[in-house]
């Protein structure tokens, strides 16, 4: 027997809806190229999302059509969220820091037919129009005084765009599981691939981040995502905002600018932010410099990369909470938060110190496991390691124009490509990425862990830990180490007697390397694979 309730689609059009009748005096607060320091409400915000969507409907598009973004985190772009996908297309957000040749293999591949582009990317768009011969037109995202002298084809102003539009433009109804945006994982290897993500995925995945084990989000919030809206959107926040009637910050091109954090932070007041660890180095950096402080902020979310403790310490001592959270792209990306800091008094210090750091426990509508190399579950006993599997509404089935791809080894579950631990509490910690993983005489070592102790060296400034060919123990660990402004007199020695008593002794790295820089892919994370290239003909002393 069927329950008797009604079945509204669950479609981000009823988020504008809503947030229109109850959230909206509720401000959007931006840093843009024209305006430093924009100011309006939903309430403006979704008008012009709704004369936006007017605009676009001129052009003639099939319901389905990708409408793709480079742009950083502002108004212009959240209006585009809302104004393409609400209409029926899918909101294309385009990774600006990708080299020429991934962003035109993404634009022919998702078969982008119009590119919103911030005023700093003209030039690089410039680079790419002959190679994009699908791509219709260009809107540049700025007023009609402002547009930039270009040789783009069908280029459009934004603003000229909005202006002409109707305020009076009514969403089409949507089916919850129609596509609503997409993004491209900015793999190590290969060829990116494409994570279409549907109105319902992006509603449920919206309702969990709020949770209060979350990302927390409420009413009385002025939330500042430092993560980029094009990457994986945001980690949820253009949506759950909103939903909930938080204030919206966003830092336009200046999300790895200390000053600028700061000053958005204590002038408008923010209290939650998200970011990876890199961008809170930055801010910490500032702060100490300047001996500013950042009072309004009681907490904030790092992922996408594993957080160092010293990064946790330093927030704590400007009292800000710092809550781990593990996710993917192919997870819309939310997939674990630590809470441990809801119940710090259960731990010891030195117990705190290793919990806090881990990836955290499973958000409601996740489903995690750990599996051995022959896809044998492996138990939640915070020492077996495993290749981590997940399922869940918001989780990737297979990607975009790959579908029957081998996206997943197993049915019904998506290969994390992450190597975890799952203690008896539910607390996952990632130990590698699979393809990252050393096997040291047939054992496994965490690299993630081993760049953990050495970031913690205060003369370091970023660390990776590779395996690397040894002629008796198949592979060992070899560190490499970029030192720190108090860094310039660190030895190997004084570096690997650091281990001692922190990591387990077969853990210690054979050996250590100084770069002046690391290796990172366009989301920020370390190329193992070209660190690899960089010191294969290195010899471990024997
Ligand atoms: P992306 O799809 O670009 O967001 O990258 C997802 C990958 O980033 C995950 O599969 C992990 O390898 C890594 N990652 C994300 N969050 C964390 C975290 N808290 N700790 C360690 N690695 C993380």
């Amino acid at each position: 027997m069927n329950g008797l309730m009604m079945s509204q689609q669950l479609s981000i059009s009823s988020i504008v809806e809503h947030a229109e009748r109850v959230n909206g005096n509720a401000e959007i607060v931006s840093v843009t190229a024209d305006n430093p320091r924009h100011r309006y409400t939903y309430q403006q915000a979704f008008a012009r999302a709704r004369k936006l969507a007017d605009g676009i409907a001129t052009w003639g598009l099939a319901q389905g059509d990708r409408i793709a973004t480079l742009a950083w985190n502002d108004y212009r772009h959240f209006e585009t969220y809302y104004g393409s996908a609400c209409s029926g297309y899918v909101c294309h957000t385009i990774n600006p820091r990708l080299f020429p040749e991934q962003l035109v293999y993404i634009i022919n591949h998702a078969e982008d037919r119009y590119i919103f582009i911030d005023p700093d990317f003209v030039s690089l768009a410039e680079g790419l129009v002959e190679e994009c011969p699908g791509v219709r037109g260009w809107v540049v995202l700025t007023t009609a005084e402002r547009m930039p002298q270009t040789s783009l084809p069908n280029v459009l102003c934004y603003e000229t765009l909005v202006a002409a539009g109707s305020e009076a433009f009514q969403w089409p109804e949507l089916d919850e599981n129609a596509a609503c945006a997409l993004c491209y994982t900015s793999g190590t290897t290969g060829n990116p691939k494409g994570v279409l993500y549907s109105h319902r995925s992006t509603m449920l995945h919206a309702y969990a981040t709020m949770m209060p084990d979350a990302l927390g989000i409420a009413r009385k919030d002025v939330v500042l995502p430092i993560v980029p809206m094009f990457h994986v959107n945001a980690w949820g926040n253009p949506y759950s905002c909103p939903m909930a009637g938080a204030k919206l910050v966003l830092p336009g091109s200046k999300m790895g600018d200390g000053e600028t954090l700061a000053a958005l932070i204590n002038e408008e007041k923010v209290t939650m932010s998200a970011g990876v660890p890199t961008v809170w180095l930055g801010l910490l950096a500032y702060l100490k410099a300047s001996g500013q402080r950042v009072e309004s902020l009681e907490r904030i979310v790092v992922g996408g990369a594993a957080c160092p403790l010293s990064i946790m310490e330093e927030l704590d001592t400007y009292g800000v909470q710092s809550k781990v959270g593990w996710g993917m792209t192919e997870m819309s990306p939310l997939g674990t938060v630590n809470a441990s800091q809801a119940t710090r008094e259960n731990y010891s210090e030195e117990d705190f110190a290793k919990v806090r750091l881990k990836g955290g426990r499973q958000v409601f509508g996740v489903e995690m496991k750990i599996v051995d190399d022959e896809g044998n579950e492996l138990p939640w006993d915070g020492e077996a390691f495993g290749s981590l599997k997940v399922r869940g509404p918001w989780v990737c089935s297979s990607y975009f124009k790959l579908e029957g791809s081998d996206a997943h080894a197993e049915e019904g579950w998506f290969e994390t490509g992450d190597v975890a631990t799952i203690d008896p509490d539910g607390y996952m910690a990632i130990t590698d990425r699979t393809k990252d993983v050393i096997k040291s005489g047939g054992e496994w070592i965490s690299s993630i862990e081993v760049e953990n102790v050495a970031t913690d060296h205060p003369k370091v400034a970023e660390a990776a830990v590779i395996g690397h060919y040894h002629p008796k123990w198949s592979e060992r660990p070899l560190l490499i180490v970029v030192r720190g402004p108090e860094g310039k007199d660190l030895t190997s020695q004084e570096m690997l007697a650091w281990f001692e008593g922190r990591i387990a002794k077969w853990w210690t790295p054979d050996a250590v390397q100084f770069a002046d820089e690391l290796p990172h892919t366009a989301t920020g994370k370390v190329q193992k694979v070209k660190l690899r290239e960089i010191y294969k003909n290195f010899a471990f002393p024997v």
